[in-house]
């Protein structure tokens, strides 16, 4: 299993002060080989872009919240990753798209699943939770309720890219020579790479953690995974951390891996790194749950653990300085 650290930002005179911020990309499939020179540095430059509108907020003593959108949104404007414009296509040649955000101190959460018009789903899921007395809305209902907003729907070949519709191409192929095995909404996530998350530790003292993704390319039946899903994909809690998932969602809502990671932490005394590597790197491997995640607690102290071979990932703290790692 694959695993980063920082600095342990809990051991600085500054403790109670100090911000911390991570994002990912997604994990997958990312082959060291075929990938250009050229691709990586795009991947690694829309990370630190995002990275340093996050920072830019947390360095101004804004929420945790606001930078954990703020993240989010740019991830979603690049055609780079599964979320908002380049989100993956569904069986049916359309975008679906799943996004949560959740707040640690008050354990409010949103999140909207389905939704086809969302330029920015991340930002819907905030009024949700903000503006509504509900978590979780879908499909036309959430569309509605964005129009009720004045969130502007965009039509559906705003979010389009060849490289995305290429991919669904594959999957059809394969599911027509693969028959009903191929059929099943667990895509490998070598085609569908680039859910889009982030967590962040205010200068308040605050956590906050937020999602957003197309899905799995080919997907049907109006499937929904594990990131607009408070616990599984998603989840804040100022009692022990923040945690954002990107993987084959059916695995990470089976095991509630965000919350049973809270849970080890506050029921059973472990650290966060120790938490989130027991379950990406022992109780997903057993079960072939390929992913990982990222998470920072109350003190500031983050993880990164991945069970495949790459997860676009990096994170920022008070120094400023932004470290953005793809591989190992
Ligand atoms: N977890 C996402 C889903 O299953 C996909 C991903 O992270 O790649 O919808």
């Amino acid at each position: 299993m694959n695993s980063d650290h920082a600095p342990d930002v809990a051991s600085s005179s500054t403790r109670r002060r100090a911000f911390m911020l991570v994002a990912h990309g997604g994990a997958g499939t990312i082959r060291k080989r075929v990938m250009t020179p050229e691709q990586r540095a795009a991947y690694r430059e829309a990370m630190t872009d995002a990275l340093r509108a996050g920072c830019d907020v947390l360095s101004a003593e804004g929420t945790s919240l606001d930078a954990v959108q703020a993240v989010i949104t740019v991830l979603e404007d690049s055609p780079l990753f599964n979320a908002g414009k380049g989100a993956v296509f569904t069986h049916d040649g359309t975008h679906e798209q799943d996004a949560a955000i959740m707040d640690g101190s008050t354990l409010r959460a949103g999140a909207v699943a389905g939704v086809q018009h969302i330029a920015h789903p991340i930002a819907l899921a905030r009024l949700v939770m903000e503006r509504t007395k509900h978590v979780m809305l879908s499909g036309d209902g959430a569309e509605a309720f964005a129009r009720e907003e004045g969130v502007p729907l965009v039509p559906s070949e705003y979010f389009s890219t060849e490289r995305r519709w290429a991919e669904l191409e594959k999957a059809r192929q394969a599911e027509e020579a693969g028959g009903a095995a191929g059929a099943a909404v667990g895509t490998r996530l070598n085609r569908d790479l680039g859910t889009v998350g982030a967590v962040a530790l205010d200068v308040h003292g605050n956590l906050a953690a937020g999602t957003s993704t197309g899905g799995v390319t080919n997907k049907r039946w109006g499937r929904i995974g594990d990131s607009p899903i408070i616990g599984a994909g998603t989840y804040a809690n100022n009692a022990c951390a923040a945690l954002s998932a990107t993987g084959i969602g059916e695995h990470f809502i089976r095991n509630v891996v965000t919350y049973d990671i809270c849970a080890r932490m506050i029921y059973g005394g472990e650290s966060l790194d120790q938490a989130a590597r027991h379950m990406i790197g022992t109780v997903l491997v057993a079960q072939h749950g390929d992913g990982g995640l990222i998470g920072v607690d109350r003190d500031g102290n983050i993880t990164m653990p991945f069970n495949t071979e790459g997860m676009y990932r990096g994170f920022v703290g008070p120094d400023g300085a932004v470290t953005v790692k793809i591989f190992e």
